[in-house]
């Protein structure tokens, strides 16, 4: 199974219309996402993975990219979401994404602080891992 651009554009939509968490495209149930092998490259701060996305109840599937990223929310409204993190060489970066998460969980997060790990897959925030 190859990754493909048609994928990606499937994956938006099924963000898109969903708002608390990533909806099957075919049959609206969960998605399960799963990393798989490291992705080498010398240049990124993050260590992507290779990551099936696959249905809980029907056989739709689709591969991807995705890498975590540990920090804290900075900023977020209903579809954008900053966060706080730091880069190889230890000076704070900022970095922005789309993401389908809880906003009041986000909310919470924000006033705590607190650092967490948060997931990424084709440029949109998809769950956080604490
Ligand atoms: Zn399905």
């Amino acid at each position: 199974m190859e990754y493909s651009k048609r994928d990606a554009n499937i994956l938006s939509d099924a963000w898109k219309e969903s708002n608390e968490y990533m909806s099957c495209p075919k049959c609206g149930k969960d998605m399960i996402i799963s990393q798989i092998d490291p992705i080498n490259s010398s240049d990124e701060n993050y260590i992507s993975f290779d990551t099936i996305i696959e249905c809980s109840s029907c056989s739709f599937k689709l591969r991807s990219e995705s890498f975590k990223v540990l920090g804290g929310v900075k900023d977020f409204d209903l579809k954008k979401i900053s966060i706080g993190s730091w880069s190889d060489s230890g000076s704070r970066a900022s970095l922005d994404y789309e993401h389908v998460l809880d906003y009041n969980m986000l909310k919470q997060l924000k006033e705590s602080g607190e650092l967490v790990e948060f997931l990424i897959v084709n440029n949109h925030v998809v769950e956080i891992i604490e």
